[in-house]
């Protein structure tokens, strides 16, 4: 490309000196006279082909001399920006387009402490390589129309979203998300890692945030990643020395000035695993206030970061998205990308021409040992337990309480610690509920438990119910302390307040609500078990179902 540039701007030098310098000639050779049209216009056709065939050899002349005399741009380029300190770099890569994915951000490991800033053409990371995540991915719209044109943007007064917090473990595609949204409004991409302004002096954080805002004003309209932020702006503590807080008073000082106009287009987005060691003054309304959660991908997420990484290596008929989906719950997408990896290895050392399922198996045994993690081996009969335990949450609610709480959706996915979750569509005005529907809510909680005691008996029941006891526990306790709906206690509130009743006779009661709801959770599961096994079986198979779904196998039964 550059080449072809060269050769036109020196033809177009050579045609017009030659022009120049023919006209001159003409105008000497032929005098303006009038007998000699004809010959003049002989000599013009002469003269045309002339310079036709001077015109192919010129360029023929120019395109080698651009070719071999004109130097190539090199594949990476770093200059340095305007701010001392800080430096540009050009990554260039393979092809025109390069990857559409890249490994884990090699400027993010970077132990130098200069602030890294990819320009706009430089991103080829969009939403589209980002597998799931499709709420956070909704969440973002408003800043990414925000930065394609923030005048537009403020046009009705609007006021300019100032960053986000992305929290969730490791690996759940943070960084990849923020560079993403750096693509998709086609802005600079600037990343700082929070332990980049650890204080080894005094005042050295505080002066680094000041020039990474600098960088940022330079570079507007840009995303400022700020990985691990907690170690940045860390909670503060009463012993602490007074200018321990420099970093985060001069981070909390830029941020109040985001409004101002001269700081226009500029979002910051913030990362870590560690919300609760978060200094509460960064999170507060009007800074970083809206928080996104990154979840571990879902098994139909997984599937589609399973096939992203499948379509970069060779794999047999054995393999495919789906089964290895499904010996993967509780990874995240970063250590599914290992999987692929570590699969591909295995399947190249023992010398074979394409990756098959035992490799697969292999790398991720690997990989549990090598991580710890226990949700990520959850057995199979643990799996069958849950799967069931949700299943009797669902049924439950749906046959008791359908009307008030209507099923969302039933998953047996990882969320944070629980193992699986069952969620009823909030369409309550919590104020008031009538006893009916108290007791069926507390049936629903208790049908967990009920149902393992139902499959797999007494023996083998989970701890996984510690929660639901603990919700009806209360729910029951509030019926017969603040509600009256205790025959013998009668209509009066109690409370806190053990001074008016015997604390004996209200355990008694919250017993009897816990124990008669139990048993009639368990008496619609034991009517309705073909259904209880269907829905389970459906969560064995695809991990999460939601309303249509759950109303579908109901229905059939
Ligand atoms: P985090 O910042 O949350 O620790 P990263 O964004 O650095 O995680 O993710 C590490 C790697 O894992 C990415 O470079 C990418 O290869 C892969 N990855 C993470 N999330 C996704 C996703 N949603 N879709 C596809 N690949 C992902
Ligand atoms: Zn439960």
């Amino acid at each position: 490309m550059e080449t072809l540039i060269t050769t036109a701007f020196l033809m177009t030098f050579l045609l017009w000196s030659y022009s120049v310098l023919s006209r001159n000639f003409l105008h000497e050779t032929t005098p303006s006279g009038s007998k000699k049209s004809q010959a003049n216009k002989q000599n013009r056709a002469i003269l045309g082909l002339k310079l036709l065939s001077a015109t192919i050899v010129l360029f023929l002349g120019c395109y080698a001399f651009a070719h071999f005399m004109v130097p190539a741009p090199p594949e990476t380029t770093e200059r340095t920006s305007n701010i001392p300190g800080t430096k540009v770099i050009n990554h260039k890569h393979d092809g025109k387009d390069g990857p559409t994915l890249e490994g884990p951000f090699p400027f993010m490991q970077d132990k130098n402490k200069d602030i890294q800033i990819i320009p706009p053409h430089l991103i080829k990371t969009y939403f589209t390589d980002v597998a799931g995540l499709a709420e956070a991915k909704d969440e973002v719209q408003d800043i990414i129309q925000y930065l394609r044109d923030p005048e537009e943007f403020g046009r009705l007064g609007a006021k300019a979203p100032k960053g986000i917090l992305l929290h969730g473990e490791p690996g759940t595609g943070k960084t990849l998300l923020a560079r993403a949204m750096a693509g998709e409004a086609d802005v600079a991409f600037i990343a700082v890692a929070g332990s980049q302004f650890d204080e080894e002096f005094v005042g050295v954080g505080a002066a680094r945030v000041r020039k990474l805002f600098d960088v940022a004003r330079e570079n507007a309209p840009c995303i400022v990643f700020i990985d691990e932020i907690d170690a940045l702006a860390h909670k503060r503590h009463a012993q602490d020395p007074s200018w321990s807080a420099q970093s985060v008073n001069q981070l909390l000082a830029e941020m109040d000035g985001i409004d101002d106009q001269k700081n226009a287009g500029i979002i910051i987005i913030s990362a870590s695993n560690r919300i609760d060691a978060i200094d509460p003054a960064v999170l507060r309304p009007g800074r970083l206030d809206r928080h996104i959660r990154l979840e571990l991908p879902t098994l139909k997420d997984r599937e589609q970061i399973v096939q992203i990484y499948l379509d970069k290596v060779k794999i047999d008929k054995s393999v495919s998205a789906n089964k290895i989906a499904k010996i993967t719950p509780g990874f995240s997408s970063a250590e599914i990308a290992n999987l692929v990896n570590e699969a591909a290895i295995i399947a190249t050392k023992q010398g074979k021409g394409a990756i098959s399922m035992p490799d697969f198996d292999t790398a991720k045994d690997r990989i549990v040992i090598g991580a710890k993690r226990e949700s990520m081996n959850i057995s199979a009969q643990s799996r069958k337990n849950t799967a069931y335990h949700e299943a009797g949450h669902a049924i439950v609610g749906h046959k008791l309480n359908a009307e008030r709480y209507p099923i969302y959706k039933v998953t047996i996915g990882q969320r944070g610690p629980s193992l699986g979750h069952t969620a009823f569509e909030p369409n309550l005005d919590e104020g008031s509920a009538t006893f009916n529907e108290l007791e069926a809510l507390i049936a629903t909680q208790l049908a967990g438990r009920a149902a393992e005691e139902l499959i797999f008996g007494e023996q083998n029941i989970t701890t996984g119910a510690e929660n639901d006891l603990k919700n009806a526990t209360r729910l029951a306790h509030n019926m017969v302390t603040r509600w009256g709906y205790s025959k013998r206690v009668g209509p009066m509130y109690i409370g806190n307040n053990d001074k008016f009743l015997s604390q004996e006779l209200i355990e008694q009661e919250v017993q009897a609500i816990l124990s008669r709801n139990y048993q009639r959770a368990k008496a619609v599961l034991i009517e309705n078990s073909d259904t209880l096994d269907a829905v389970a079986a459906a969560l064995l198979e695809h991990e999460t179902i939601d309303a249509k779904q759950f109303k579908n196998i109901v229905d059939k039964k």
